[in-house]
């Protein structure tokens, strides 16, 4: 058996303690990757606040990258010294969702989630004393090591640093996909962008891949739309003093905004979505809000033909989008590099997520 550190959360609320933990026997479909770097994502912090509830004791982190030490006998795709980023939507590939192509409603992915057990029930990580350990989202990132499902390790070219690629992982596809896998943009098309952290950044170089005309972006910190500027915001808006209803009016001739893209998790951020869309247009909710509220909407801002989504993962196909959106940063057609805020340690996870000022807070391992 092995051991290795990981950063486990005991309690809500209470720091994670770095820990040595140890690893069960492999099955025949498992990949067990050394991880070389972990972002740190909103997600993980809900977890740690209680907002978003998961058995304990657990090891957070879902958006990382390393190289594959292990894979089961079994385990398809991957081999020992692969590059790969880790996606956290295995699905089992034959439900009533995985048929309609929507493997991110797969019955096995979201009846066994809350468990944040493998899809076989089992854990394969257990503390010193014995107790089991649960991992976040099917990953479990902030350890030295991390057991998934083949299917989860997806190899990526070996060009791309780690601490780049992780970020494919979550906030990158989630942004990027909305844009570029579902807004079905017309060349052109004027796109807002509400909320300019890592995944609302993403959504802005997205639109600006799928070949957007006028990006307009909203958020309250000027640093951030600085950034979104350089990433291909052609148009900023500073949600504390300015209307970015009224300003997507005046980029539009007063039509409003083909594609909004929501990436705040604020009810004033999607009240403006649905009054920034124009008739017809499309709005894409990304952000979240705690489950048990409201969100209240002016009617005559849902009608006129708008079509509202909300999507959690930017319609990932792993296997397809995480190569080709590492070989986009590659090509220097997407950039990765500004997104990354600080480069930290494992001891220093927790901390930073609880900071949490920053665009992304990266893990590196040595
Ligand atoms: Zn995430
Ligand atoms: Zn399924």
């Amino acid at each position: 058996m092995r051991s290795f550190r990981a950063a486990v959360l005991h309690a809500a609320h209470a720091p994670m303690s770095i820990t040595s933990v140890s690893l069960a026997a492999l099955r025949p479909t498992d990949v067990l990757v050394r991880i070389r770097a972990a972002g740190l994502c909103h997600t993980d912090l809900e977890v740690i606040e209680g907002s978003l509830r998961y058995p304990l004791p657990i090891v957070l982190g879902h958006e990382a990258a390393g190289v594959v030490e292990q894979a089961g006998a079994a385990a398809r795709g991957v081999k020992p010294g692969d590059h790969v980023v880790l996606s956290w939507n295995p699905h089992c590939g034959h439900c009533f969702y995985c048929d309609r192509d929507a493997p991110i409603l797969c019955e096995q992915y979201l009846g066994e989630g809350p468990k944040a057990l493998p899809f076989d029930g089992e854990s394969r990580l257990s503390l010193s004393d014995g107790r089991m350990l649960q991992q976040l989202m099917y990953l479990g990132s902030f350890a030295e090591y991390c057991v998934v499902a083949d299917q989860q390790a997806i190899v990526v070219p070996k060009e791309i640093p780690f601490d780049r690629a992780c970020l494919i992982g979550c906030g990158v596809m989630t942004g990027v996909g909305a844009a570029l896998n579902l807004g079905a943009l017309a060349h052109g098309d004027a796109v807002m962008v509400i909320g300019c952290g890592a995944v609302g950044l993403s959504a802005v170089q997205g639109a600006r891949l799928a070949g957007a005309g006028t990006i307009i972006a909203v958020d309250p910190d000027p640093a951030k739309l600085e950034l979104a500027r350089r990433l291909g915001a052609g148009v900023v808006v500073n949600a504390s003093s300015d209307d970015a209803v009224a300003v997507g009016k005046r980029e539009t001739g007063g039509r409003g905004v083909d594609v909004v893209i929501e990436a705040a998790g604020s009810s004033s951020a999607f009240r403006i979505t649905t009054e920034a869309a124009r008739p017809g247009g499309q709005v894409i909710w990304l952000g979240k809000i705690d489950v048990n509220k409201d969100v209240s909407f002016r009617w005559g801002s849902l009608m006129q033909e708008k079509r509202i989504r909300r999507v959690s993962y930017g319609n990932a196909r792993p296997r397809r989008d995480f190569p080709l959106l590492a070989r986009a940063y590659l090509d220097g057609l997407l950039r990765l590099d500004e997104l990354i805020s600080r480069r930290i340690s494992l001891e220093e996870t927790f901390a930073a997520l609880k900071r949490g000022e920053t665009i992304r807070s990266v893990v590196v391992f040595d």
